[in-house]
C-alpha cells in the first residue's frame, strides 16, 4: 500500500484486523471515515460509507493512479475494483459484473457513476469516433434515466425509484462497443401519491419549472406544481433552480443519445396530460358520472393525440365481454371512475419510462454491433438496485424489494462465502467451516411454487372478486404457520405491533417488515381488476411515437379473461433471470454503508451501521477472507504470466508436472510459505506476494 494509507488511517482492509469482531470492526471503519478514508476492502469487496460532503477522490488524476494497476497497490477505491474487473475481462477474456448493494441513500448510485466514470476514462486511448460516441451515450444515459426514474424522498433528495443493471459490451481491446440496460419495477404509484415530505419523480418538476413559457402555453399548463394534484404534495420542496438547470441538462442529454426533437416533444405532452388527467374530477349528476371540468378531458386529448370522445368514454366507461364475444359498455361509479383515471396515469408513466429505456437500447446497440465479432464481445455488468427497505407501513412494493435484496444476499453468500469454502474443499486446502447466516429459508418463503407468499399471491388475484385481501392474509396465515420467518397477528395474538385482518410480517435477513394485505390484490394485478381503460393504449393514438410505446397493439378484449401474468409472478421472474444472469459472471462487490439518518457529513451513527454491517453479513465476509487466500489460479495460468521470472520455468518447464513447476519457481522467489498448492490452483494468501511477482515480471518486460 503506498503511504498515503499510513497506520494513522487505520487498517485499509478488514482481513488485517487484529480480531474480528463487531467492535474492531466499528473502530475501524470509524477511525477511516472521519478521516476521510470512505473506502476499506475485504479483500476483493469495497466496503463504502456515503461521505455526504465533497471528497477530493475522482477525477481525471485519481483515475490515472489507479489504471492498470492491481487492486492493493494503491489505497482502497472504486476505481480499482472497476479496474480489476475491466482487467479480468480484458485478459481473461472473462464476464464481470459489479453488484452495488446498500440501502437507500447509502451511496449506490453515486459509486455506480464513479465506475462508469472511470471505465470511460481509461478506455478507447486512440479515440475511435464510434466507441467516443458509445461512451456519450453511456454516460448520457444517467442523467435522463435520473430524471424519469428518481425522485426526492425522505432517504434520499435524489432516489432512485427503479432497480437498474446495465451491461457495457467491449471489443477484444477492451473498448466499450456498445450497452444494454435493464429497468426493474418502477415505483409507478408514485406518479399518483407520494408520502408527506417526498415528491413526484423529477420530470414533472422540471418540465413545469425549466419549460420556456410559449412551450408550457402550448401544453396548457401553468408554471407552478402546486396547481397539479400529482405535484402539489412536493411543489415545496427542493430548490427551483436545480429543477431549472436539470430540464436544460436532460435536453440536452436526450439530444446527444439521439432523441429527435418530436420525440422529445412527445415526451413533453406525455408529462403534461398526465399532469392534466391527475386534475379531472367526477360528479353524479341526474343523467349519470360527468367529468367536472371537461376541458382537462380536451387537453388530454389533444396532448396524446387520442379522439376526444374515446378518452372520455374511458374515463366514465369500460367495455366488458360478457359470455361469448359479446362486448357491453358499463357506466363507471365514481370510485370506478377515479380508478380508471389512476391506472391510465400510472400505466402511461410507465410506457413512457420504458419507451425511454428502449429508445437508449436501441441507440447503444446500433453503435455497438460489429457483425464480424458477434457474440464475441464481453460484458461488464453494473447493478445498482434498491436495498432493503423498511417502512413504518410498507405495501407491495418493499415486499417486491427485499425479496430482491434476499437474493442478492443469496447470491453473495453463495458466491463470496460458500463458492469459496467449497473450492477450498475441492482442491484439498484444509479448510476451517465458517458458520454463516444461510437465508435460503427466506427466498423459499416467497418464491416457492405452488405454497410461497408470490404463489398464493397469484391465487388469490386469479379469484379477485371472490377473494379478498383478508382472505389472501388467511391463506398465508395456514400455509406457513410454522414457518420461522413468517408471522402475523392471528398466529401471535400478543403482538399488538400488528393488526388483526390487516398485517402480515416477513422476518428479514435485514430485520422485520409488516406490511398491510389492504390493497395488495389490486397491486399484484398490476391495477387491471378490470381492463386498462382504452386511452392507455396508445394505438388509439395519431401520435406515431407515443403509438410506439405500445408495440403490443390493442389487445383483443376477450383476450383479457385470460390472466396475464401478476406483477408479482413478472417480478420473480425478472429476478431470477437477473440473478441467473449475475451468477454467470464473475463478480465484484460493492457494500455501501449509509452513516446517519440526517444526511449529515461527518457523523456515523455506530448503532446504524452496526445494523447494517450485520446484515451486510460483512463479518462473516471477513472471517472467510481471512481464512483463505487473496488469490488462486490455476497452474498453467500462473506459469503463463510468471513463468518468465524464473530459469527453471522459461521458456518451458521439465519438472513433470505444471505444480511442481510453480513449487519452483515460488521457492527461488522465497515465496514459497505463502501459498498452499491445491489439486488444480495455487492458492496465495496475501496480496503482497502478488505485488513481488507483478514486480519481477515488470522488470523484465
Ligand atoms: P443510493 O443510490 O444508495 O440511494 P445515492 O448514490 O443517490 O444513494 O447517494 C445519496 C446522496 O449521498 C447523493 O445524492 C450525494 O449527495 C451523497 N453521496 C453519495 N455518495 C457520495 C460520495 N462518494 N461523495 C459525496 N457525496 C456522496
Ligand atoms: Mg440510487
Amino acid at each position: 500500500m503506498e503511504e498515503e494509507e499510513g497506520p494513522e488511517f487505520g487498517k485499509p482492509d478488514f482481513v488485517l484486523l487484529d480480531q474480528v469482531t463487531m467492535e474492531d470492526f466499528m473502530d475501524n471503519l470509524k477511525l477511516r471515515f472521519e478521516k476521510g478514508r470512505i473506502y476499506t476492502y475485504i479483500g476483493e469487496v469495497v466496503v463504502s460509507v456515503n461521505p455526504y460532503r465533497k471528497l477530493p477522490l475522482y477525477g481525471p488524476e485519481m483515475i490515472a493512479k489507479y489504471q492498470g494497476r492491481e487492486l492493493y497497490e494503491r489505497p482502497p477505491h472504486l476505481y480499482a475494483v472497476a479496474d480489476a474487473a475491466h482487467k479480468a475481462m480484458k485478459r481473461r477474456a472473462k464476464d464481470t459484473c459489479i453488484v452495488i448493494s446498500g440501502e437507500s441513500g447509502a451511496g449506490k448510485t453515486e459509486a455506480s457513476k464513479h465506475i462508469m466514470q472511470y471505465i470511460a476514462a481509461i478506455t478507447n486511448p486512440s479515440q475511435r469516433a464510434e466507441v467516443e460516441r458509445v461512451k456519450d451515450v453511456l454516460l448520457k444515459s444517467t442523467c435522463v434515466l435520473e430524471a424519469f426514474g428518481n425522485a426526492h424522498t425522505n432517504r434520499n433528495h435524489n432516489s432512485s425509484r427503479f432497480g437498474k443493471y446495465m451491461d457495457i459490451n467491449f471489443d477484444f481491446k477492451g473498448d466499450p462497443t456498445g450497452g444494454h440496460i435493464h429497468s426493474y419495477l418502477l415505483e409507478k404509484s408514485r406518479v399518483l401519491k407520494q408520502h408527506s415530505g417526498e415528491r413526484n419523480f423529477h420530470s414533472f418538476y422540471q418540465l413545469l419549472r425549466g419549460a420556456k413559457d410559449g412551450q408550457l402555453q402550448d401544453l396548457n399548463l401553468q408554471r407552478d406544481p402546486a396547481l397539479y394534484t400529482f405535484t402539489q404534495q412536493g411543489a415545496g420542496l427542493s430548490s427551483s433552480d436545480s429543477d431549472e438547470a436539470n430540464y436544460q441538462a436532460v435536453i440536452q442529454a436526450m439530444k446527444v443519445i439521439g432523441f429527435s426533437s418530436d420525440e422529445m416533444d412527445c415526451v413533453h405532452r406525455i408529462l403534461a396530460a398526465i399532469l392534466h388527467l391527475g386534475n379531472i374530477q367526477f360528479v353524479e349528476t341526474e343523467s349519470g358520472l360527468e367529468v367536472a371540468e371537461e376541458r382537462l378531458v380536451d387537453h388530454v386529448a389533444r396532448l396524446t393525440a387520442t379522439p376526444r370522445d374515446l378518452v372520455m368514454r374511458s374515463l366514465l366507461s369500460r367495455t366488458v365481454a360478457s359470455g361469448g364475444r359479446e362486448l357491453i359498455e358499463k357506466d363507471h361509479s365514481a370510485p370506478e371512475a377515479r380508478y380508471a383515471r389512476d391506472a391510465c396515469a400510472k400505466a402511461i408513466y410507465e410506457r413512457l419510462f420504458g419507451w425511454i429505456v428502449g429508445r437508449i437500447n436501441e441507440v447503444m446497440e446500433a453503435r455497438g454491433r460489429d457483425p464480424r465479432r458477434d457474440g464475441k464481445d464481453t460484458v461488464i455488468g453494473v447493478l445498482d438496485i434498491y436495498g432493503f427497505e423498511i417502512f413504518p407501513d410498507n405495501s407491495f412494493e418493499q415486499f417486491c424489494i427485499n425479496y430482491c435484496n434476499e437474493k442478492l444476499q443469496q447470491l453473495f453468500i453463495q458466491l463470496i462465502l460458500k463458492q469459496e469454502q467449497e473450492e477450498y474443499q475441492r482442491e484439498g486446502i484444509t479448510w476451517q467451516n465458517i458458520e454463516y447466516f444461510n437465508n435460503s429459508a427466506i427466498v423459499e418463503l416467497v418464491e416457492r411454487p405452488h405454497r410461497g407468499v408470490l404463489a398464493i399471491l397469484d391465487e388469490a388475484c386469479a379469484s379477485v372478486g371472490t377473494v379478498t385481501d383478508r382472505l389472501f392474509l388467511q391463506s398465508l396465515d395456514t400455509h406457513h404457520r410454522h414457518h420461522p420467518h413468517y408471522t402475523s397477528r392471528q398466529l401471535c395474538p400478543t403482538d399488538k405491533t400488528m393488526e388483526f385482518g390487516r398485517d402480515f410480517r416477513i422476518k428479514h435477513y435485514a430485520g422485520d417488515v409488516t406490511s398491510a394485505v389492504e390493497g395488495i390484490l389490486g397491486k399484484g394485478l398490476d391495477g387491471e381488476i378490470f381492463e386498462v381503460p382504452s386511452i392507455c393504449s396508445g394505438t388509439y393514438s395519431t401520435d406515431l411515437t407515443l403509438r410506439s410505446m405500445w408495440p403490443d397493439g390493442q389487445q383483443d378484449i376477450t383476450e383479457v379473461t385470460k390472466r396475464p401474468l401478476t406483477a408479482g409472478t413478472l417480478f420473480k421472474n425478472s429476478m431470477v433471470a437477473l440473478v441467473e444472469n449475475l451468477a454467470a459472471k464473475e463478480p465484484y462487490y460493492v457494500r455501501c454503508i449509509k452513516p446517519n439518518e440526517e444526511k449529515s457529513p461527518g457523523h456515523l451513527d455506530e448503532e446504524r451501521c452496526r445494523h447494517q454491517v450485520a446484515y451486510l453479513g460483512l463479518l462473516e465476509n471477513v472471517r472467510v477472507r481471512r481464512a483463505g487466500f487473496a488469490s488462486r489460479q490455476p497452474y498453467p495460468r500462473f506459469l503463463l504470466r510468471y513463468k518468465m521470472t524464473c530459469e527453471y520455468t522459461w521458456p518451458n518447464h521439465l519438472l513433470g508436472s505444471d505444480k511442481s513447476a510453480v513449487g519452483a519457481l515460488l521457492e527461488q522467489h522465497g515465496l514459497k510459505d505463502d501459498v498452499a498448492f491445491g489439486h488444480n490452483k495455487l492458492f496465495i494468501r496475501s496480496p503482497r506476494t502478488l505485488v513481488t511477482l507483478e514486480q519481477s515480471r515488470a522488470r523484465l518486460i
